[in-house]
């Protein structure tokens, strides 16, 4: 098929779009330089999409005085989008502006016995009202991670381990035809790796690895900025790889997967079964007082100095890091970045994970070589979620 005059066009502008919301700030005599284009092509396209509005310019200054030139950047006031992070027990959603900075979030409890559409309807209720103070911006879509594999073109969990009625839920699709917007969903970690790579300005690539550690296992992993989602979504599945055959069964019916060792149910077992065994703690108390651990009482007695708890996430953490360790020397990222509730544990849990990470790869780490916390555990996904919403509208639909 011969390529039209406008389809030649459309690459080009779509193509710099692309250029100016990966790397703006940025010169017209960059872009050129990064693209290819010629001069005048960069100046014809960049001044019909600063008359649509899709991008601006923004003066420079140096030495606290403004230069005659201009960088080129996404004008975050073109739009609005919506970032949703579905988590094991609660929802989150903001509105972000057309940057991805958020202007309004909110976190409620969800119940999965409910079913799917219960759930989305409250989605939909919470974007409905958030968006009301900016009834004078367009809304154009929705970006939302989901506990789940995903199949990211149908827009659809696939054979979640818990989740009851969402395995094949046209979830894309019931968005879609409810918001009348476009909708994009993916897994939940994944986002969580973008969304940390938008947030984070000491990472020095886009080769990230982002660990998600709370009662599941999960990792999104980014390749020179890219989800990998490989061919089915399940890109990233750590929490399902085989650690030990003789541990316990975990909820997706295999034997000793990391997620049935280091999840959060797993360390409420193991400080259950070390109490019955005589172990002194603190968390006798709680055990005594409410017939069962949750792992906010594990977290309450680590703050305190529990040498039970102290010992389960130091223990947890190597774990986890001997097999993010095994991914390191695979995929060679520049960061792992740990999120999710086990994150709150804070330096003792980082260290012992970079401990675990070292002792499968520290011949081959770099200096310079990046090991923490997530910058906001709490955001990170629905920030993500916003900015998958962003990165594909420009990609494949405001310009086409
Ligand atoms: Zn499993």
């Amino acid at each position: 098929m011969r390529t039209s005059k406008k389809s030649i066009y459309n690459l080009a502008i779509q193509q710099i779009l692309k250029l100016i919301w990966d790397y703006g700030p940025i010169s017209r005599v960059d872009l050129g330089k990064i693209s290819g284009y010629s001069k005048s092509t960069i100046t014809k396209n960049c001044d019909a999409m600063i008359a649509q509005g899709i991008i601006k310019e923004e003066s420079i200054l140096k030495d606290g005085i403004v230069s005659k030139r201009t960088n080129l950047v996404i004008n975050q006031n073109y739009a609005i989008v919506a970032g949703v992070e579905l988590g094991a027990a609660s929802c989150c959603v903001g509105i972000s502006d057309f940057s991805g900075k958020l202007i309004s979030k909110k976190n409620f409890v969800i119940d999965y016995d409910s079913g799917p559409e219960t759930i989305l309807d409250t989605i939909i209720s919470s974007i409905k009202n958030q968006i009301i103070p900016y009834s004078d911006k367009t809304f154009l879509g929705i970006g939302m991670g989901v506990p789940s594999p995903v199949d990211f073109e149908r827009g659809v969990a696939v054979h979640p381990s818990f989740m009851p009625g969402w395995h094949n839920y046209p979830v894309k699709k019931y968005l879609q035809d409810t918001m009348g917007c476009d909708v994009y969903v993916d897994n939940e970690v994944h986002s969580m790796a973008l969304g940390e790579n938008y947030i984070s300005e000491d990472l020095k690539s886009s080769n990230l690895l982002f660990i998600k550690a709370g009662f599941g296992i999960g990792s999104g992993i980014l390749i020179d900025g890219n989800i990998y989602r490989g061919s089915t979504g399940m890109g990233g599945n750590i929490g399902h790889i085989t650690i030990d055959n003789n541990a316990n069964l975990c909820k997706c019916g295999k034997k000793g997967c990391l997620e049935s060792v280091v999840g959060g149910d797993a360390l409420i077992s193991l400080a259950e079964k070390e109490l019955a065994g005589g172990v002194q703690s603190r968390l006798s108390e709680q055990l005594n007082s409410n017939g069962k651990l949750i792992v906010k009482d594990i977290y309450n007695a680590f703050k305190a100095g529990d040498p039970l708890s102290s010992q389960i996430i130091q223990d947890a953490g190597k774990t986890l890091g001997r097999t993010v360790g095994k991914m390191v020397v695979f995929l060679d990222p520049d960061s792992v970045i740990i999120g999710g509730d086990l994150s709150d544990f804070g330096s003792p849990l980082i260290s012992s994970v970079y401990q675990g990470i070292l002792e499968e790869s520290s011949q081959w780490l770099s200096r310079d070589f990046i090991v923490r916390k997530s910058l906001n555990s709490k955001d990170v996904g629905m920030i993500g979620s916003a900015i998958l919403c962003i990165d594909q509208l420009i990609q494949h639909k405001i310009l086409s």
